[in-house]
């Protein structure tokens, strides 16, 4: 018989490492019923707290907390990798990166006998770059698919691969899947790039303001076709890779199998805040959502303190930048159809998942 799949989400308060942590536990999950262990270093937010998780706070750039912390987990299968770093240079996120991961298999490849699979979540800038070369080198056509060759940039994405290439290497059985989201659908208050939550965040200083939600993109991003991958969509892929051999040593991009448009979905965010919506005014002067909110942080404090919200910074709620990143150019889209293919046919309708997050937010009492 084999042994109980027990999974260890590296970033269990990510924006997936919170919906692998609300999916992996249910009942009837492929390959359940699965044993969960989570880490994070922060302290258990109250959101996350639900989850039937043993919640272990430990960083796992520092060998020693890693080692004291996650060797004992001996009866580990599965690492599910939705943690990342960020640091001036790729090159430096290359080498913090890869010692996070390293970190990782030095605790538990000794120690764990069953451990027989890793996912490892990079992401749509396998195709065009780190930020930092975003216009310097020339990104793959689109729509992107999975078995083209490598940039010739370095990136850490490329370093995560690798390391797990070899630890698999090293031992009989093991294999991995790496897991290529476009930006990310999630719910996720500590997540470093949450899109979302940014511009629903934003949505609700609108309101409170009483002001309309003007579109803080440019006029590209507002008429441009979208892809998105939403955050339970990427765990249930990872988790059909851990348990289906079709998913096994593969990389798949994973986005939700539809397009949209911002200037559709900006007015199912003003709806959902019953705020006025505007259409874009071609003729206005861009401005940043950074700039344009980089003085409501105490006007967040208030809108928490006036609705009884869970305690939250807006540094901490909201990563404008990303939002402005991903609401500049013209979205970048993928293909599905390796993963279809090789027989995942999970989808989302991204406008659900649009409404899915602003539902979690709310209930979460993150927003009013
Ligand atoms: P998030 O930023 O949402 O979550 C990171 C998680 O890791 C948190 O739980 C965080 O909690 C934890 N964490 C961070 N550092 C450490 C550490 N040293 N030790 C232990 N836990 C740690 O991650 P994402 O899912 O966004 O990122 C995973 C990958 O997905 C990245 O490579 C990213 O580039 C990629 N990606 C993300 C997209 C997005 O839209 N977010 C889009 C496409 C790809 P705590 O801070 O408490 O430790």
């Amino acid at each position: 018989q084999n042994p109980q799949n027990v999974g260890l989400i590296i970033g269990v308060t990510g924006i997936v490492g919170n919906s692998l942590a609300e999916i992996l536990p249910v009942s009837d999950t492929p390959g359940g019923p699965w044993k969960v262990y989570g880490v994070a270093r922060r302290p258990r937010p109250s959101w996350n707290a639900d989850h039937p998780v043993h919640y272990i706070q430990c960083d796992v750039s520092d060998p020693k907390d890693t080692q004291t912390k996650l060797s004992p987990l001996n009866d580990v299968t599965h690492i599910f990798w939705v943690t990342w770093a960020n640091r001036p240079t790729e090159a430096e996120c290359c080498k913090i990166n890869g010692s996070m991961l390293e970190n990782v298999l030095d605790a538990l490849m000794p120690n764990a006998p069953n451990l027989t699979h890793i996912c490892i979540q990079t992401g749509h800038k396998h195709y065009i770059g780190p930020f930092e070369a975003f216009g310097k080198i020339k990104p793959h056509d689109t729509p992107f698919i999975e078995d083209v060759p490598r940039l010739d940039a370095p990136n850490f994405y490329y370093t995560l691969e690798d390391i797990a290439f070899e630890a698999c290497k090293k031992k009989e059985g093991m294999t991995w899947s790496v897991h290529r989201p476009a930006v990310i659908f999630g719910f996720s208050p500590y997540s470093m790039m949450n899109m979302l939550d940014s511009l629903i965040v934003y949505a609700a200083i609108c309101k409170h303001e009483n002001v309309p939600l003007k579109f803080p993109g440019t006029k590209t991003a507002w008429n441009c076709y979208f892809v998105a991958s939403d955050a339970d969509l990427i765990a249930e892929q990872q988790i059909w890779c851990s348990v289906d051999p079709n998913g096994k040593n593969e990389a798949f991009n994973c986005s939700n199998g539809d397009v949209f448009k911002w200037k559709h979905l900006w007015k199912v965010l003003a709806e959902k805040f019953d705020v006025e919506y505007e259409e874009l005014d071609e003729n206005q002067e861009y401005v940043s959502l950074a700039e344009r909110m980089k003085d409501k942080g105490p006007v967040w404090d208030e809108i928490v303190k006036k609705n009884n919200l869970t305690p939250t910074k807006l540094e901490e709620v909201a990563t404008f930048w990303f939002a402005d990143l991903m609401l500049y150019g013209e979205c970048m889209l993928d293909s599905m159809n390796k993963s279809k293919e090789h027989g995942f046919f999970g989808f989302r309708n991204s406008q659900n998942s649009l409404i899915s997050v602003i539902d979690k937010m709310k209930a979460h009492k993150i927003v009013p």
